[in-house]
C-alpha cells in the first residue's frame, strides 16, 4: 500500500517537474535574451519561526503575518516586473495563516513557486494543501544528525516529515545539509544527503562562514565529505558551479551580483533588499521600485560579492555573468563582508537527481 502510493506520489512529481522544468527553460531563454527581468526574488511573509537557530539573523519570535492583501499586491508588482521564480521564506512562513492563497497568487501570476521551510509544522495534510495550492519546490535544510544547542533542525525529528514528504507531496523537494564552521559533526552531512537521495530528493550542500564572517577553507575531511555530495546529484547543477568550489576553499570569486535587479529581496516590510545578508540596501519599497532601480543596480559593483557564500544569488548571477561590467558604486555601501550566513541553495534552479 505505501509502496504503491509512493510510487503513484513520484509520478505526480515528474509530471509536476516536466512542466516546471520546461518553464525553467523558458527562463533560461528569456534570461539570456532580456536583462531586464529579475529571475529570483524571495518573498517574506512573516518573520516570525518557530525555531531559533543560534546562528541565524532572519527570524523574530514575535512578529505578525503580513495580510494577504498586501501579500498579493507585492506578488502582482513582481509578476508586472516580469519575475520568473517566487520563493516564499522566512522565518518560517508555514506559520503564515494564508501561505497555501500566496502560492496560489504566485502561480496565478504565472511565475514558478518555491517554499523554504524548516518543517517542523508539516503533516500529510499540510502537504497535499501545498501540492493543491500548486507548489512547485520546496527546500528543507537539515544541519545535523541529533539536535544541538545551535540548531534543532535535525535528521532525527525531521526524517518522519521526509518521509510524509516522499509519500505526499507532488512538488520538488531538494534537501540542503551544512558544513563548516560550527558544524560539530561533518560526517552528518553525509548522512542528510543519501536520505535525501534515498526517498527520491535532491541534495545540495551549503557551506556556512566563521563567526566573523569569514570564508574559511574546509578541513580536509570536510572537503571529501563535500565532494563526495556534490558528486551525488550526478545532474546537479551546482556541479558545475566553479563558485561553489572556490568556497569551499575558502577562496575568493571573481563575479558580478546581480542582486537588486536580477535577484530581489522583499522583505516582511515591502522593502526591495539586495539579499538577506545585505538588508537595507537599498530598501526601497518594492511599490517604489523601479526599472531604474533594477537597472543601476545591475551595474553596481557589490564589495561583498569576492566572499560572498549566497549561492541562489551566484547561480542567477550565472546567465549574466559574461555581460555588463559592473562599473557603478551602490548608493549607500554595503558592509565589506557579509554577516555570518547560511549559504541557501537556490530552489528553482535545481535538477532532478
Ligand atoms: S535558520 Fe530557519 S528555522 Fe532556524 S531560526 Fe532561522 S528561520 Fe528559523
Ligand atoms: S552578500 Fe552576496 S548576494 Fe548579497 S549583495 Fe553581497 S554579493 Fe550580493
Amino acid at each position: 500500500m505505501v509502496k504503491e502510493m509512493l510510487s503513484r506520489t513520484r509520478i505526480r512529481r515528474k509530471l509536476r517537474f516536466a512542466r516546471t522544468r520546461l518553464r525553467e527553460w523558458r527562463m533560461i531563454a528569456k534570461g539570456l535574451l532580456s536583462t531586464g527581468h529579475p529571475i529570483l526574488a524571495h518573498i517574506i511573509p512573516m518573520r516570525r519561526c518557530n525555531l531559533s537557530c543560534a546562528y541565524c539573523n532572519e527570524y523574530d519570535d514575535h512578529s505578525k503575518p503580513v495580510p494577504v492583501d498586501q501579500m498579493y499586491r507585492r506578488i502582482d508588482r513582481l509578476a508586472s516586473f516580469g519575475t520568473t521564480i517566487v520563493t516564499v521564506s522566512g522565518g518560517e512562513p508555514l506559520l503564515h495563516p494564508d501561505l497555501d492563497p500566496i502560492i496560489q497568487r504566485i502561480r496565478q501570476d504565472g511565475m514558478i513557486a518555491g517554499l523554504i521551510t524548516n518543517g517542523y509544522l508539516l503533516t500529510a495534510e499540510r502537504i497535499e494543501r501545498l501540492n493543491r495550492a500548486g507548489l512547485e519546490h520546496l527546500q528543507i535544510s537539515i544541519d545535523n544528525v541529533l539536535p544541538d544547542d545551535i540548531s534543532k533542525k535535525s535528521l532525527k525529528v525531521l526524517d518522519q516529515k521526509l518521509q510524509l514528504l516522499a509519500r505526499h507531496a507532488i512538488f520538488q523537494v531538494n534537501i540542503n545539509s551544512v558544513l563548516g564552521s560550527g558544524v560539530k559533526n561533518p560526517e552528518d552531512a553525509l548522512v542528510v544527503a543519501r536520505r535525501a537521495l534515498e526517498l527520491g530528493f535532491t541534495s545540495t550542500v551549503g557551506i556556512i562562514h566563521d563567526g566573523n564572517g569569514q570564508l574559511r577553507p574546509l578541513r580536509p575531511r570536510e572537503m571529501e565529505i563535500w565532494e563526495e555530495i556534490m558528486s551525488m546529484g550526478k545532474r546537479s547543477f551546482s556541479r558545475f558551479n566553479q563558485f561553489q568550489h572556490n568556497i569551499a576553499r575558502g577562496k575568493p570569486n571573481d563575479w558580478r551580483c546581480r542582486a537588486g535587479s536580477r535577484y530581489l529581496y522583499i522583505c516582511e516590510n515591502g522593502l526591495a533588499h539586495y539579499c538577506s545578508q545585505q538588508r537595507g540596501y537599498p530598501g526601497i519599497p518594492l511599490e517604489q521600485y523601479s526599472v531604474e532601480h533594477r537597472r543601476r543596480e545591475y551595474h553596481t559593483r557589490k564589495a561583498c560579492a569576492p566572499r560572498c557564500t549566497v549561492s541562489c544569488v551566484q547561480q542567477v548571477a550565472m546567465i549574466d555573468n559574461w555581460r555588463a561590467p559592473q562599473t557603478l558604486k551602490p548608493v549607500a555601501a554595503p558592509a565589506a563582508e557579509p554577516e555570518p550566513l547560511v549559504q541557501l541553495a537556490g530552489v528553482g534552479l535545481r535538477e532532478e537527481s
